[in-house]
Parts: structure tokens; C-alpha cells; sequence
């Protein structure tokens, strides 16, 4: 891969998980907002990448496939990115097919919870909140789409539980909030482990969110590749003790918007192209695939 000029936002999500907006719809944004590369990163799945791909070809922007695996470590929810994996890897399709499985394990218990508090709702409407935001897309990405927090969210709203997705979270979903579950998941380590076996270049989202420095050093220490130092969610204070870091253990600098579409008037967590890094950095997460730091 040559060098890449431009900037690159390597954090997205699409219908292919919880964002609002379809790959090829991402695409078309992050082309309008003139960046040279993107990257699509869904939780616990990779189906909206080859949509993505195709359009990224069509409208000429580097188009990086990406997934976000949600883990756990001490309580704590760390997500960890993956870039170019081998999405035809039989194996890791099913470690994320079993993530997938958690995660809706995950969801019926936030269910029971919230019946128990006297809201009538289902897992049903949950699934119906799913394909609604996520309308007109094709058959083979909503099989493997991954289903989460905000679609029940949306579900709520709906029944007239809460008024929006803030009320939603605060009052019963955000960690520690009424209707909060956590079974135990898999461990950051193991992911970052699935993403090397699957050919990929591992990243740890967003550090600043966790609370937990220790725990970021121990990742980066165990094989962790690179560290998201900009973000939507981490201020001038994150940037730098995170770029202080990277320097430190020589991992790969990233960052992106989160974008996940536009929620009650205004993007949620940032708009596409909001969070930059160099573009060139995806010429380094490709480089790095596969590779192990420890
Ligand atoms: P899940 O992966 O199902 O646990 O849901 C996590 C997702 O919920 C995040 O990626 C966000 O899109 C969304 N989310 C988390 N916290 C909040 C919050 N306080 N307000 C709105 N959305 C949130
Ligand atoms: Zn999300
Ligand atoms: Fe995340
Ligand atoms: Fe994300």
C-alpha cells in the first residue's frame, strides 16, 4: 500500500449494528466531508463492510473494514477495534457470531429487568425498534446484524416508557442506571487474540471512557496494536495522556467520530469526519495486520 494523503475517520457505525444510516450512506458522507479514508466499525459484526467496500469503490475513497468487539475486564465495558481481518475466516465469523449470542442473552435480561419495574415490553419490540431504524436494508446484513442498547432504547420510546434516548439511558440503561445488566464477557485480551488469529490489526476504543489507565497499559502491554487518542467522547486532557502513551509503547495512533447517525437533532457522538487522523494511518493499521506486539 502506498502512502495515503488526506484524513482519515476510523470510527463509524451503520445499520449493520446501532447506527441510523446504511453503510453505502456512510460512505457518501465521509466523501462529502472530503476525507480520503473511513473506516466502518459495527459493533460485534462485519456486515455492513462489503456494502461498504463496493461503494467506497464507486464514490473513490479508501474504505477500511472494521468491527468493534465489546468486552469486559474488572466490570468495566472496553471496546476494542479490529481493522482488516479476514472477513471469509470461518473462525472468526463464529467468535462473532457468538458475540452476537451474548449480546442478545444480554438484552433479554435488560428486558426482564425493565418488566420487572412495571414496563410492559418485549423482546419483540426490541426487534421491531431494530428493523425499523435499520429499513431497506438487504436481507444478508440484517441477519448478521447486531442488536443493542439503543434499539431498546427505541423500543421504550415507542411504548411511551421515556421521552428520548437521553431519558432512555439515564433512567434505565446507562451503566449502573435501573435496568443496567453486565453478564460477563469475553476479556479485551481475548479479542485483541481473535483479531490477530483473524489477520487483523487490533485498537483500543476510546481509552478515556473507562476510568482505568492501568488497564489500558496492561492491553497495550498484551498485544493491543494501537490506541484511539482522538475521539468524540476525550478532550485536549485525553488526547495528550493518550498520545503520551502510544509514544510510549510505540502503538499506532488512531481515532474517528463514533458517528452513529443523527438522533434527536444532532449527530450522536460526532458527525462523519468530525475526528481525524492522518489518512496515512490506515497504510499503518494495514502494515500491522496479523502482527504481534508482545
Ligand atoms: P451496547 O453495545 O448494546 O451495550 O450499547 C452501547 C451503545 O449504546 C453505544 O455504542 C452507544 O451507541 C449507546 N449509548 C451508550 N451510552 C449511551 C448514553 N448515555 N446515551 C445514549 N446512547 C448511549
Ligand atoms: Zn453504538
Ligand atoms: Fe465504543
Ligand atoms: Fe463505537
Amino acid at each position: 500500500m502506498a502512502l495515503i494523503s488526506g484524513l482519515a475517520d476510523l470510527h463509524t457505525h451503520t445499520t449493520a449494528s446501532d447506527g441510523l444510516l446504511p453503510p453505502a450512506e456512510v460512505i457518501r458522507l465521509a466523501k462529502e466531508a472530503g476525507l480520503t479514508a473511513v473506516a466502518v466499525t459495527d459493533h460485534d459484526t462485519v456486515a455492513g463492510v462489503a456494502e461498504a467496500v463496493l461503494e467506497g469503490e464507486k464514490l473513490g475513497i479508501v474504505v477500511v473494514p472494521g468491527v468493534e468487539i465489546s468486552t469486559e475486564a474488572g466490570g468495566i465495558d472496553i471496546h476494542v477495534l479490529g481493522y482488516y481481518t479476514d472477513n471469509g475466516n470461518e473462525t472468526w465469523l463464529e467468535r462473532l457470531a457468538g458475540q452476537r449470542n451474548i449480546r442478545n442473552r444480554r438484552n433479554e435480561m435488560i428486558v426482564d429487568r425493565l418488566k420487572e419495574l412495571g414496563i410492559d415490553i418485549t423482546m419483540n419490540d426490541v426487534a421491531a425498534a431494530a428493523r425499523s431504524t435499520a429499513a431497506s436494508k438487504e436481507g444478508d446484513q440484517r441477519k448478521d446484524a447486531s442488536i443493542g442498547r439503543p434499539h431498546i432504547a427505541e423500543a421504550l420510546i415507542r411504548k411511551g416508557a421515556v421521552a428520548d434516548m437521553k431519558e432512555a439511558f439515564d433512567r434505565y440503561l446507562a451503566s449502573g442506571a435501573a435496568a443496567y445488566v453486565n453478564p460477563p464477557r469475553l476479556h479485551p485480551a481475548e479479542a485483541i487474540r481473535w483479531i490477530r488469529e483473524a489477520g487483523g490489526t487490533s485498537v483500543i476504543a476510546h481509552p478515556g471512557l473507562y476510568g482505568n489507565d492501568e488497564l489500558v497499559e496492561e492491553l497495550l502491554r498484551s498485544g493491543a496494536q494501537g490506541i484511539e487518542v482522538y475521539h468524540s467522547d476525550h478532550g485536549e486532557e485525553e488526547v495528550k495522556r493518550y498520545a503520551a502513551l502510544a509514544e510510549r509503547y510505540g502503538s499506532i495512533v488512531t481515532g474517528g467520530s463514533d458517528f452513529h447517525g443523527v438522533r434527536g437533532g444532532k449527530p450522536f457522538h460526532g458527525a462523519v469526519g468530525s475526528r481525524t487522523v492522518d489518512a496515512d494511518t490506515a497504510r499503518k493499521l494495514y502494515s500491522a495486520k496479523g502482527l504481534s506486539t508482545s
